[in-house]
């Protein structure tokens, strides 16, 4: 993958209206958000309120904010399927914290409804465009604008991109462990936003373990500094905690303090293959029961291993049913790699190949991360689900998953941070057939149901969105839907930030 061209330029990640999606699940042809742009003297298009642009055109250079609908439009969604979306009246794309308050003091002002947005690469709808909103694009606030290996921290702004930070604190010799697979594409603000987790999960955490600080501008434009640059502190609620995860519900990040940690040795991975999903599973528990913390354990099922090798003809083995990966970053991986590989074979495996070299490991590696991609590529359309359950039940999840499968007469194909005990079991339809995407839908809620039954979680890292809120609903019960609710309307009385999300 290569890093995407940056400031000035519409996202490359960013869906666009009409747009294609590549292989890669990267929507094509958005088209570039500075082309067109407002001036003060400008008449407002058709429906746009002419007031609204004013008044954000007081505070903001011309170019920060976008009317032509066909520019609008192209932010209306992220890249979930079955999430409905609005055509927003405006996009705004500041460059200044200053700019982010006088949107928001707009906002307030008229009570327009603000739908904060990184890359869009969501995967729950939660940066969906509501009718009439503004759009905060972020994506022009990239600046990393420090990086203190003393204090082992980075302070960054919401629009930088994942990858750019991790190789920016590597010349550093240090390390910014999340790494979505969409890590080339996705921002910061967006990881905060969903708390998102990756592949190294499993030994290093989410993102949440990472994020000290945060500056917020609230609904009202008022500017909140929480958290640290310390190593230590804890003073007060934990308010930094409380942003990350809530989807541009409570305000919008504006700047983010980092934890680092020293660069780790280069990791070694190894490729199992198992004659069933349950033995993979097995050998899960077995490596986490054994002590054993690798740097990545991720599964592959049959119908995944099959869509990559489709897709990228990366050469796995199909013959498998399902294949684990794991990974050690220890100053002697191999020895570490040998450990695992023992209990994989103990566990049923019928191959264990350990990765010759850095350039074998990025390979397995990379067929992983193209996991979703490809399972898009079987029916042309997916509904990825998100399920996390405690490792232990990981197999009676993966059980069920298949006989809901086989019950809509399905292709749902599962990659999953099996050492998180996260699934993403992917449903593959036909979005043309109207009988097919009710199957889908109707497999998708069961899995969710299946995971609440075995002590499991919606969502492992993807968000709610607009794809699961009535599921959150069920997760939290009655008393836990009451207290969020009241935390929402502390942070945004006006109900004016990211309506229509979560609750
Ligand atoms: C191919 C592919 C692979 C993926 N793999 C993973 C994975 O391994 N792990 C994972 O967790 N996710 C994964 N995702 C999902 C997605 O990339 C993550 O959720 C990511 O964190 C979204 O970042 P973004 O910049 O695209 O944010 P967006 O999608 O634009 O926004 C996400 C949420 O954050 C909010 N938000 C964005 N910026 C701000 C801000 N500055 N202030 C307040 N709120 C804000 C938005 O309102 C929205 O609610 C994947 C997606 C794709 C397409």
């Amino acid at each position: 993958m290569t890093a995407p061209p940056r400031p000035e330029r519409a996202h490359p990640g960013a869906p666009a209206r009409g747009g294609k999606r590549t292989p890669q699940g990267v929507h094509t042809g958005a088209p570039e958000c500075n082309a067109v742009i407002m001036s003060r003297s400008q008449a407002a298009p058709d429906g746009v309120d002419s007031t609204l642009t004013d008044r954000l055109l007081a505070g903001l250079p011309a170019d920060a904010v976008v009317t032509d609908p066909d520019i609008t439009a192209s932010y209306a969604h992220d890249m979930a399927s079955f999430c409905p979306s609005g055509s927003p009246a405006v996009v705004v794309l500041p460059r200044t914290v200053e700019e982010v308050q006088h949107v928001m003091r707009t906002a307030t002002e008229l009570r327009v409804p603000v739908v904060p947005q990184g890359a869009r690469t969501g995967l729950s709808g939660a940066a969906n465009a509501s009718d009439g909103c503004i759009v905060l694009s972020l994506t022009r606030m990239n600046r990393i604008l420090e990086i203190n290996p003393v204090d082992r921290i980075a302070v960054v702004e919401p629009g930088v991109v994942n990858a750019d930070l991790s190789r920016a604190v590597t010349e550093h010799g240090l390390y910014y462990p999340p790494d979505p697979s969409s890590w080339e594409m996705c921002t910061i603000g967006g990881n905060i936003g969903t708390a998102s987790g990756g592949l190294c999960c499993v030994k290093y955490g989410v993102t949440a373990e990472y994020v000290l600080g945060l500056d917020v501008v609230l609904a009202d434009g008022r500017l909140l500094s929480t958290g640290r640059r310390t190593a230590k502190g804890v003073a007060g609620y934990d308010l930094t905690r409380l942003f990350v995860g809530s989807e541009g519900s409570l305000g919008i990040v504006v700047r983010a303090v980092l934890a680092l940690k020293p660069k780790p040795p280069q990791q070694l991975v190894l490729a199992a293959e198992f004659p069933s999903a349950a033995a993979a599973c097995d050998a899960v528990c077995r490596i986490m029961a054994g002590g054993h913390v690798p740097s990545l354990l991720e599964l592959m099922d049959r119908t995944t291993v099959k869509a990559v090798n489709d897709l990228a003809h990366m050469g796995l083995p199909e013959t498998t049913e399902a294949l684990l990966l794991a990974a050690f970053d220890t100053p002697d991986p191999a020895a570490d790699l040998a450990a695992v590989g023992a209990l994989c074979e103990a566990a049923g495996a019928t191959e264990v190949v350990p990765a010759d070299d850095a350039a074998e490991s990025e390979m397995l590696l990379q067929a992983r991360r193209l996991s979703l991609p490809a399972l898009e590529a079987v029916r042309g359309t997916t509904m990825i689900d998100d399920v996390c359950v405690p490792r232990s039940r990981l197999g009676d999840l993966l059980d069920g998953i298949e006989q809901i499968a086989e019950k809509h007469r399905l292709t749902i194909g599962v990659c999953a941070h099996a050492g998180d005990g996260n699934t993403h079991p992917t449903v593959c339809f036909d979005a043309q057939d109207p009988d097919e995407s009710r199957r889908a839908r109707a497999s998708f809620d069961e899995i969710m149901a299946l995971g609440l039954r075995l002590g499991g979680t919606i969502t492992g890292e993807h968000g709610v969105g607009v794809l699961k809120k009535e599921w959150l609903a069920r997760e939290l019960g009655p008393v836990g839907l009451e207290v969020q609710r009241a935390v929402k309307q502390t942070f945004d009385p006006l109900g004016i930030l990211n309506p229509g999300k979560l609750f």
